[in-house]
């Protein structure tokens, strides 16, 4: 056992295996920076450890045959009363199935996660530990999801060597519970270890429950805010000090230059090389913000520094880079650009976020694209388009810069990744929010995905802080989320309950036609959007996929059957409206076109429904379904008469 050593310690969210690389990239940059400084750290990123553990494993093999019995045994009831149960079995079996003729990866899992949530959901209910409103030592005993969850945890954590001092980030609140854990049953291990909390979520959590665990005996330290120089004061105070005496929040160390934190660590292959470009954000305003509390002012890295740093990483062959950073400034970005232009570094690289800023125009787009500069790799967080509502969330842009900023992305052909809205920002009428949707339908070829958030008051964030300044009435005691971010209010400018369901409705069917144009890229976005009723001006066929399941289940011995898996085609994987619906599409050929109007009429007898009502409705499943890729193809004939 060497007692000298350092561990340093990603942990899991909530079974999501987002690991170390697909969010934060915190302990890879400690670790580099403690290297730099002459300490050595060996680095554990839980969610690999426990993915490997389901994917490679016992866990899967033991649970294969009581699959079999347990979906057939509700496929055989008239109805399958528990559907999110049925679909976290289906999901099993899609993994197991998946898990013997290929590797399935922990970013496979998580992108299955991240498109079908209901599967999510069902998938960690015995053990979704983040769920757990404040939890404390106390609670440790009463909960079941943390006994499973620890019982889990102990399958992996013996991989970690015993070390005298752990250092745990905890990216988000969706890692908090499963630090705690982890820390408690390393302690339990080792009671004179050290361990010491960091990263965004210590930041912004309420500095009692910290305290409650320091008293417990769980954690002994906790640094808030830009960790990499605190972490080594804090180790060679260790060093030189009794280390019982040093506990609660450990403040000595300066703010890190952020030109210091340059990486060289190996990174995965299949993803963009990933590397710190600055420290907070050098916009910082935003009202409704918390992030902009984790760095107490912005640094960015110097182009010349970062620039190296993409070079040493070239040199070995690594051609896609992201940067790490809040938002890029425009005129660094230009800077940037032109250095790799000449150096000739012929890579493409992105951004994690993008901000919208009247400092953008066709001419720096364009030369950003020449310098490789992929726009589909981050997002851009417009997140409104009401005058009044980016004004009280202090965006520093109006209307009429975000409609200036998009006609020159349409001008230099630029294509975002994802556009990120908060669609109930206060101050937003009901008639901002329908222009909203018609801006989005205007640009609809300048992003590919759109993501639509609710809005959210912080309690860190300045509107948390003083919400009566932005018309707002926050009452802690009826806050109910578990998102600790998430705060109850109240206020004038809210939209009301059905504005904001038809609102969604309409960002939905933006968000759905984005998708089926991900799948069928050759049917044109703005066909898709001219199509919300089938049968106005156009019509539908769709053909489905040759080929089906060949599931272990109908290898099972037993003769246990599990018909309503096999009717789905290869690779796809079932989810709530699939499974309801799949009567209506099980029955369709291979190879066969079909028009709406032929598979409503299929099953048009189980409805009391007329007859265009119940075409419409099939439609609107079809599409929910094109946008998961379920059939083999679709045509779209325009100007075609109406066939009802
Ligand atoms: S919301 Fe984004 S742009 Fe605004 S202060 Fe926060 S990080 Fe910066």
């Amino acid at each position: 056992m060497n007692k000298s050593s350092i561990t340093l310690l990603h942990p899991f969210a909530n079974f999501k295996f987002f690991n170390q690389w697909n969010g934060y990239i915190s302990v890879a940059v400690l670790k580099d920076y403690l290297e730099k400084h002459g300490i050595r750290a060996t680095v554990f990123d839980l969610s690999e450890l426990l993915s490997g553990y389901f994917l490679g494993s016992s866990y899967l093999q033991q649970r294969q045959q009581e699959l079999v019995q347990e979906i057939s045994a509700l496929e055989r009831s008239d109805h399958i009363g528990d559907l999110t149960y049925y679909l976290g079995l289906s999901f099993l079996a899609h993994v197991l199935l998946k898990s013997s003729d290929e590797k399935i990866d922990t970013g496979t899992l998580s992108r299955f996660f991240v498109e079908e949530p209901s599967l999510y959901q069902a998938f960690v209910q015995p053990f979704n530990v983040s769920i757990i409103q404040d939890i404390a030592p106390e609670h440790f005993r009463l909960h079941s999801e943390i006994r499973t969850f620890e019982h889990i945890l102990k399958e992996v954590t013996h991989r970690i060597p015993s070390s005298s001092v752990y250092g745990i980030t905890v990216p988000s609140k969706l890692h908090f519970n499963s630090s705690i854990i982890l820390s408690n049953l390393l302690k339990h291990k080792d009671s004179d270890c050290h361990i010491c909390l960091g990263g965004p979520y210590i930041s912004l959590v309420d500095k009692r429950r910290l305290a409650a665990l320091i008293e417990a005996g769980i954690i002994d330290t906790y640094i808030t805010g830009d960790g990499e120089n605190k972490f080594l004061r804090l180790l060679r105070d260790l060093n030189s000090t009794v280390p019982a005496a040093v506990r609660g929040e450990y403040k000595k160390g300066t703010h890190p230059s952020v030109n210091a934190l340059v990486l060289r660590s190996p990174q995965p292959d299949n993803q963009p090389i990933k590397l710190i470009l600055s420290k907070g954000c050098y916009w910082g305003k935003c009202s409704y913000c918390d992030y902009r509390n984790l760095s107490n002012r912005f640094s960015i890295k110097r182009v010349n520094v970062l620039v190296d740093e993409i070079a040493s990483y070239y040199h070995k062959g690594n051609t896609r880079f992201l940067l790490m950073t809040d938002a890029i400034p425009p005129m660094y970005a230009k800077r940037l650009a032109q250095e790799l232009i000449q150096r000739d570094l012929k890579i493409m690289w992105g951004s994690r976020f993008l901000r919208i800023d009247t400092q953008y125009d066709k001419e720096l787009f364009l030369l950003l694209k020449e310098s490789g500069f992929d726009f589909g790799l981050g997002s851009l967080g417009m997140d409104s388009f009401s005058d009044s509502a980016l004004n009280l969330a202090r965006k520093g842009y109006d209307r009429k810069t975000i409609i200036r900023f998009f006609e020159a992305a349409e001008d230099a052909n630029v294509i975002f990744g994802k556009l990120n809205l908060i669609y109930d920002f206060p101050g937003t009428s009901y008639g901002d929010a329908l222009e909203t949707v018609e801006f989005f339908e205007r640009f609809i070829n300048q992003y590919r995905l759109l993501a639509v958030f609710k809005f959210k008051l912080t309690p860190t964030s300045e509107m948390g802080l003083y919400p009566g300044r932005f018309g707002l009435k926050s009452d802690f005691k009826k806050t109910t989320s578990t998102t600790y971010n998430d705060v109850f209010f109240e206020g004038e400018n809210i939209l009301t309950s059905e504005q904001k369901r038809a609102v969604l409705s309409s960002l939905g069917f933006i968000k759905n036609t984005l998708l089926i144009h991900k799948y069928y890229p050759h049917i044109d976005k703005r066909v898709l959007l001219s199509t919300r009723d089938y049968s106005r001006n156009i019509r539908f066929s769709i053909t489905r996929k040759m080929e089906q399941y060949d599931l272990f289940l109908r290898r099972n011995s037993k003769g246990d059957h599990c018909s309503r898996l096999f009717s789905f085609p290869e690779g796809f994987v079932p989810d709530s409206l699939s499974l309801e619906n799949y009567e209506l599409f099980s029955e369709l050929r291979p190879k066969t076109w079909y028009a709406v109007e032929d598979i409503a009429d299929q099953s048009a007898h189980n409805s009391s429904m007329e007859r265009g009502a119940y075409s419409q409705h099939t439609y609107q499943i079809m599409r929910h379904l094109l946008a998961r890729g379920f059939f083999a193809d679709v045509v779209v004939e325009e100007n075609a008469s109406d066939s009802s």
